[in-house]
């Protein structure tokens, strides 16, 4: 009987016939296959038609302010097999996809692996991850993911744990962010579409500033300033932010600016920013949706 130890949380449980915090058991459940634009735009090339993106159901994170808190630990959607999860890899490669993009896939590394080494596509591939990763688990991917597409959310674990549920997060994100590094000593680029590296996310939290700076401060420790970053604004209240009023608002001008003047200071370089405009649930793909829609 192999007891699930994938991830920081080590629930430590039989996945063949329960599921652990993540909410799902070990067959791989799909909410939704789509062609999409809401990534960063280098991961792109102009001829592609999008990510080709795989939403994975169930989360090993408990973000109080995931606008879907039930879905994302249920294990609503469609079950596939790691022949069948490899077809959709082919699918969208051939539907024109700049990228196979991977979303929420931690809970199913064993799966992914089996399913990349059935059919690894030609196009990249991304770990679009919360960053609650186990080192040991990121160093199985070597050679099988192209891109790691990484939140670093914290930098301090008591609000790792106030808001997402974990108290070994800041250990974890820094430690998997080394071994990521390790896979991907650089960035490539192929017509200006970034073909294998690392992005690392940080989203603004409001109130959060000085843990926002800590966590630019992390990332500049461990990948240096020349790493692609991109410093979030789009944060809205959802799920049941409204417990706590700290976060139970938008991030004001001010607080996103005094963020992105310190990524300024420590002199990076290749930084998404965003308009403050685009904090809308309009980022929000349709999860209602279950079946694969291309
Ligand atoms: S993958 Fe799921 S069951 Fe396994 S340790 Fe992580 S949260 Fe627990």
């Amino acid at each position: 009987m192999k007891l699930c130890e994938i991830c920081p949380r080590n629930c430590k449980i039989n996945r063949t016939d329960s599921s652990g915090f993540c909410g799902v058991n070990n067959k791989i459940i799909i909410r939704k296959v789509m062609l999409h634009k809401y990534e960063e735009p280098i991961l792109t090339g102009k001829k592609d038609k999008g990510s080709g993106t795989i939403f994975f159901a169930g989360c090993n994170l408990g973000c109080v302010y995931c606008q879907n808190y039930d879905v994302s630990h249920s294990n609503k959607g469609k079950e596939v097999s790691p022949i069948e999860l490899a077809d959709i890899f082919k699918m969208l490669e051939n539907a024109g996809a700049g990228n196979i993009d991977l979303v929420s896939p931690t809970h199913f590394t064993e799966q992914i692996i089996e399913a990349l080494k059935i059919y690894k596509p030609k196009i990249p591939v991304i770990w679009n991850t919360g960053g609650y990763e186990k080192p040991k688990t990121i160093e199985k991917l070597e050679g099988l993911v192209d891109i790691y597409l990484t939140d670093f959310k914290y930098a301090n674990n008591a609000y790792a744990l106030k808001y997402s549920k974990s108290n070994n997060y800041v250990e974890n994100v820094k430690n998997s962010l080394k071994i990521m590094k390790k896979q991907q000593m650089k960035n490539v680029f192929v017509e200006n579409k970034l073909v294998s590296g690392i992005i690392v996310r940080h989203m603004v939290l409001p109130t959060l500033i000085k843990d926002s700076i800590a966590v630019l401060d992390s990332i500049n420790e461990i990948l240096g300033n020349e790493a692609i970053i991109s410093i979030m604004s789009q944060y809205v209240p959802m799920g049941e932010a409204y417990k706590y009023p700290e976060i139970n608002r938008r991030i004001t001008p001010l607080e996103y600016k005094t963020v992105l003047a310190h990524a300024n200071k420590l002199g990076f370089k290749n930084a998404f920013i965003q308009e403050l405009e685009s904090a809308s649930s309009s980022y929000t793909p349709d999860f209602n949706s279950i079946i694969i829609d291309l």
